[in-house]
């Protein structure tokens, strides 16, 4: 009887061979599908939770919520300026030590700052979410204390957690709703000198570029000599700004930078900063869609839909406290001023913007929005 079953059974499984397969793979994909699902589920809720507390206290009927949220997507957006690292206790203000560095950020996050890029910042095209103000980081010199990378025991380049960028990334790895995105403006030789700190580095510069471009970072244009540019002819301004989009797109699959920074902050003739909007070098054509200042300068921060937004003046903070109008100087005013600094309505599609600034708005810049007024 036994015999005669396993004999049965045998038969069965060979007759129905390619069928069984293709069955138990059906199972397979199904089961492996259901996990995906209900794993994607979780993941979901825990981000939506975690990042917008306020999303259950929607009020169906009209789309309005009760949670005290005040949104205004032409309020201030700050810039800040930092450079690289220095561990002295009574260095340069321009630079940080990692231990600052590192109560910036937590100090940005407890204070609902979300990262964003200078893409998002020109745009106004910023997905964060509701209650949250974004801020744009920058990194001028292209110092190997701001950004480096090394190879692992694998062979594979990692980030130095020793720079700049690697302390943010780590960051970021703990407090993944902190957003991304920033502006590291180089000069030659990218990311190779550093006079500040002794950051171990390795890579070529396609390895480098290629490395944050990955990570959502922006390359920018500091000048190839950092001269200043207010002593330099409209020909050698060019050159100098033509020879850093030259080298990045050699050494960077064509990689076109698109935003400047006028070294030591120092602004040429209007009629000059025609030729860093866009020029040619060496048959070359280069475009900048903004350029940065060194410090805050009037109007201060503004935000780029409003009419007294220049593009090609954008004010920054310096990374420090305790001077004046500097980052900690603005931190503390925006939270005596709320009303003040950009809110996130946590809808993309739509600005909403306070009544209050109807007057000051560039209809242009608000072009493709669903744009909302609100009291
Ligand atoms: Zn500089």
């Amino acid at each position: 009887m036994k015999e005669h079953k396993n004999f049965d059974k045998n038969k069965f499984i060979k007759k129905n061979k390619y069928k069984i397969v293709v069955y138990s793979l059906v199972v397979v994909a199904v089961v492996i599908l259901g996990i995906t699902l209900v794993k994607r589920n979780f993941t979901n809720n825990d981000i939506q939770s975690a990042s917008n507390s306020s999303y259950e206290n929607v009020d169906k009927n009209n789309g309005k919520k009760d949670d005290n949220i005040k949104p205004n997507e032409a309020g201030d957006i700050m810039v800040v300026m930092y450079h690289s690292i220095n561990q002295k206790s009574n260095h340069y203000q321009w630079h940080r030590s990692k231990s600052e560095f590192l109560a910036d950020l937590e100090y940005m996050y407890k204070h609902d700052y979300v990262l964003i890029s200078m893409k998002e910042y020109l745009s106004n095209d910023i997905d964060i979410p509701r209650g949250k103000t974004p801020i744009l980081l920058t990194f001028d010199d292209g110092l190997k204390s701001t950004f480096a990378i090394i190879k692992n025991k694998m062979g594979r380049y990692v980030l130095n957690p020793d720079s700049l960028v690697g302390i943010l990334e780590e960051f970021k790895r703990e407090h993944p709703d902190f957003g991304s995105g920033g502006v590291l403006y180089v000069t030659s030789n990218p990311f190779k000198n550093d006079a500040f700190h002794n950051t171990k580095t390795e890579g070529s510069y396609y390895d480098k570029f290629k490395y944050l471009d990955s990570l959502g970072y922006e390359i920018g244009n500091h000048t190839y000599h950092h001269y200043d540019l207010a002593t330099l002819s409209s020909s050698s301004i060019k050159e100098e700004a033509g020879k850093v989009n030259e080298m990045v797109s050699d050494s960077y699959n064509g990689y076109q930078v698109k935003y400047f920074a006028y070294p030591y902050g120092n602004i040429p003739s209007d009629e000059k900063i025609k030729v860093i909007k866009k020029g040619k070098y060496k048959d070359i054509l280069y475009k900048h869609e903004s350029a940065v200042l060194a410090g805050p300068r009037s109007p201060y921060f503004t935000n780029p839909i409003t009419k007294d937004f220049n593009a090609y003046k954008i004010p920054r903070t310096i990374a420090s406290s305790g001077a004046n109008q500097d980052m900690y100087w603005y931190f503390k005013y925006y939270e005596k001023h709320k009303s003040e600094r950009y809110v996130s309505d946590g809808d993309r599609t739509k600005l909403s913007i306070s009544a209050k600034m109807k007057n000051e708005i560039n209809k242009k810049k608000t072009e493709g929005f669903n744009v909302e007024y609100v009291e």
